[in-house]
């Protein structure tokens, strides 16, 4: 097995050296990818190979949380690898680990998601959290192979974040924490949460000062996580309901201060939706390669199906997706990286991505016909995964009000 091989050689601290020196862009254009990001993405395919594929099915059909695989890929530093080197972590860039990410994504995006989903919980504590935070909370992750979650969606608030009612109400040196967050990531078995509340309760108060980032231990009294939710896919990872009752969170836990929540809440989407890009690009490239293969065995009317038209041109029209899907996530990732303003192409990447994997996903469907169909084959599972893309860090209309609301507002300015 890989893994032991690796494992045997290779310990955490080896690996914090090799990746820590992450190579990212040189000035000008440059597809060539340094010897260490060609070190890391080898090391995720294999490790993808040997300890994902073999065990996806039978964790998508018992829905378990897969915290053996995450245990060795923790250990071997593919996950809660962006922590700050000063803390311990291996502070890859958001490029790295999305290499890292679309890997994984190809060999389950369920499993890919547990392993990943942290990090949508650990960014608004890596942008915004001071070093006492940073050390207390983000030094947890680096000494166990433990989760964090992001609690921002309510059951009657997704895409209009703003309309959130979980309120913090600040009592002496503590806030007492009151709300019900929805389809939270990691819900179930993460050790603390990032959680937005509203603290001004006027109700004209704008978004920028009316809300509160808060790091919420589980351990802490009222917090209760509800049962695991039956998804239509990604069945790996864990997507639960939280109640916050009465809870009482120390004024140490507030994130740079009173009313900063929703801007740290949507800037984290800079540097967390090129990762569900590069996790939607790795399912459409597993989609591609598995209808590849099917075509190349297959035989209707006397030859191999792929020597009909029909069928190889819907194969150049995946590749054509997965290349172009890449290179999106690739430019986001890098542009974050770079500290240039990227909402606008994080989101497009993640829209465009989305629909790249859930176009794939369907035809690699119809390429295997009624296998396609079938449970015992891959690719019903891939479109069952993709489906999730286009709904969650926000859905592909939301990604699209990001990218409409930039280019118009760019416009305006120009004709002033
Ligand atoms: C498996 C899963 C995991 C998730 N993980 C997390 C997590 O870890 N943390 C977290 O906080 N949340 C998480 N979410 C929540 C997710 O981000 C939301 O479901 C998503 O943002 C949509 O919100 P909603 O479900 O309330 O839909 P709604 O906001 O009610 O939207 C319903 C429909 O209306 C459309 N719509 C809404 N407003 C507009 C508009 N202005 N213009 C055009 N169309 C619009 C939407 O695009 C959608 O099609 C997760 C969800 C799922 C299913």
């Amino acid at each position: 097995m890989l893994f032991s091989k690796v494992a045997s050689i290779v310990t955490r601290r080896t690996c914090i050296r090799s990746f820590s020196s992450n190579a990212t862009a040189s000035n000008g254009y440059n597809f060539e990818l340094s010897d260490t990001q060609k070190e890391m993405q080898d090391l995720a395919r294999k490790f993808t190979k040997e300890e994902i594929i073999p065990n996806a099915a039978k964790y998508d059909k018992s829905g378990e949380y897969p915290w053996d695989i995450l245990k060795k890929a923790w250990s071997l530093g593919l996950m809660n690898n962006h922590i700050p080197q000063d803390i311990g972590g291996l502070e890859c860039s958001v490029f790295d680990g999305c290499l890292v990410g679309e890997e994984l994504a190809y060999g389950c995006t369920g499993i890919a998601t547990a392993i990943g989903g942290t990090n949508l919980g650990q960014t608004p504590v890596i942008v915004a959290g001071n070093k006492e935070q940073q050390k207390k909370y983000l030094g947890r992750l680096v000494e166990e192979p433990i989760v964090a979650a992001y609690c921002v969606t309510e059951p009657g608030a997704g895409s209009d974040v703003a309309s959130i009612k979980t309120k913090a109400e600040k009592k002496g040196k503590e806030w007492i924490l009151n709300g019900t967050k929805m389809w939270i990531t990691n819900g179930g078995v993460a050790n603390w949460y990032f959680v937005l509340a509203r603290t001004n309760p006027d109700p004209n108060a704008p978004a920028s000062k009316a809300f509160t980032g808060f790091i919420v231990e589980r351990a802490f009294e009222g917090v209760t996580p509800g049962r695991k939710e039956i998804n239509m896919g990604q069945r790996a990872s864990d997507t639960r309901m939280v109640t916050f009752e009465d809870v009482r969170v120390p004024e140490e836990n507030v994130l740079i201060g009173e009313g900063a929540g929703f801007k740290i809440a949507m800037g984290t989407f800079d540097k967390t939706r090129p990762p569900v890009a590069c996790n939607a690009v790795g399912l459409a490239q597993r989609a591609l390669d598995e209808a590849t293969k099917y075509s190349l065995e297959r035989k209707t009317f006397g030859k191999l199906i792929s020597d009909h038209q029909a069928v190889a041109f819907k194969l150049a029209d995946m590749a054509i997706g997965v290349h172009t899907a890449r290179l999106a996530w690739m430019h986001a990732s890098w542009s974050s990286d770079a500290g240039k303003p990227c909402s606008q192409t994080a989101s497009a990447a993640k829209c465009y991505a989305s629909d790249v994997a859930n176009k794939c996903a369907s035809d690699a469907v119809q390429i295997f016909g009624g296998a396609g169909f079938n449970s015992e084959y891959p690719v019903e599972k891939l479109m069952r995964d993709a489906k999730i893309f286009q709904i969650y860090e926000g859905t592909s209309e939301i990604q699209k009000l990001v990218i409409s609301r930039t280019l118009l507002n760019e416009a305006k300015q120009k004709n002033n």
